[in-house]
């Protein structure tokens, strides 16, 4: 077995002057959950196509367990499950017989076939509407079905992109946990989304993309750490007291800010680069006799990340992986598919 189950190198795709994939390099370990995450245009899409075998790349190789996507799609057919942003339904055709077209299309025979679609329609809850019409179904119910035939040939890789657009709530929880029952499986998902604080939670790995470039690949932590503009620790404290007391000490302390005035005293923020400089602050606060009701270190969300990384883009300040020299592009010629 390759040590990856998803290898991306120096992968480029142009559409006519448009650099929609511009130098991608990663790579997603097998059994692991990787969220793909970009602005709308990054180039999201693009590189799930090609990881699909649905595209060729102008330059660069991927690779799906092994398998160049190139030159071996059918081997990476036969291992992936695709579940595109969005899908066709045919009208007057039921969830059932849908599933059992697909099943029928990936080689699945007779009663084999039927336990499958079975099997589908369970995991992904689709029994009740078993024949309903499949164009008529909602949104989160589609999306099930989706998956659902992403899954009929249960795959190692599982391609999804956007899955959760277009969801309510309910519908995204419910997506999630049958993402971790799979991941759980073993999987290797890669999955592409713009609600980033559900991706963070699901995901071992986030891989951040921006006009076509890697910007960041890492979990969830290391990314709040490296787009963190302050640099520090931010502590938010709740004080009993007079507010103008309590501000006038803080212009002692000028690692302590003033933020707000409450009824019963005032709000306080510490900023810190270090833990031990949070703990000698709060030390002296309580010497000093100030009566602290609450505490906590303030959490930067993955929003907050997310748009700081842009912003340092927009900066030109340099941020994840060095990009690779630009080849010069030779026009790529697909293999023939004549025998
Ligand atoms: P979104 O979140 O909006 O789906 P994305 O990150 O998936 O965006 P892509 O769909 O990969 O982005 O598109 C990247 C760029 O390539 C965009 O500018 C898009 O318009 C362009 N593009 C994609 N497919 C084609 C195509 N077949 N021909 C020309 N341009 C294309």
């Amino acid at each position: 077995m390759s040590q990856h189950a998803i290898s991306v190198h120096n992968l480029y795709r142009y559409f006519g002057p448009l650099k929609a994939v511009n130098g991608v390099s990663f790579e997603i370990p097998h059994g692991s959950v990787c969220g793909f995450v970009g602005a709308n245009g990054a180039g999201k899409t693009t590189t799930m196509r090609i990881l699909a075998s649905l595209d060729y790349p102008t330059l660069g190789a991927a690779e799906i367990c092994g398998y160049n996507v190139v030159s071996h799609p059918e081997e990476v057919r036969r291992l992936i499950g695709w579940m595109p942003d969005h899908f066709g339904n045919y009208e007057h055709m039921t969830v059932v017989e849908y599933l059992d077209f697909y099943a029928r299309a990936l080689g699945y025979k007779g009663k084999e076939r039927r336990l499958r679609v079975q099997e589908v329609m369970e995991f992904t809850d689709l029994v009740p509407l078993a024949e309903r019409f499949s164009n008529k179904l909602s949104k989160g119910n589609t999306q099930r079905l989706g998956l659902g035939r992403a899954l009929l040939q249960d795959p190692q890789v599982l391609i999804m992109d956007e899955p959760a657009a277009g969801l309510d709530p309910k519908a995204r929880v419910e997506l999630k946990s049958l993402i971790r029952v799979l991941a759980n499986e073993g999987k290797t998902i890669f999955i592409s989304s713009h609600i980033l604080s559900e991706l963070g939670e699901m995901c071992d790995s986030l891989l951040f993309i921006n006009s076509g470039r890697i910007v960041h690949h890492g979990d969830a932590e290391s990314m709040k750490r490296d787009t963190d503009t302050e640099g520090g620790l931010l502590y938010d404290v709740q004080v009993l007291g007079n507010p103008e007391e309590l501000s006038a000490w803080c212009l002692l302390h000028p690692k302590v800010e003033f933020v707000e005035a409450r009824r019963q005293g005032g709000r306080l923020r510490i900023e810190s680069a270090e833990l031990t400089d949070a703990a000698e602050i709060l030390h002296r606060m309580v010497k000093d006799g100030l009566k602290i009701t609450e505490f906590h270190r303030e959490e930067r969300n993955l929003e907050d990340a997310f748009i700081d990384m842009l912003g340092k883009i927009d900066r030109g300040e340099a941020i994840g992986p060095k990009p690779p020299p630009m080849p010069e592009l030779q026009a790529f010629n697909p293999p023939s598919t004549e025998s």
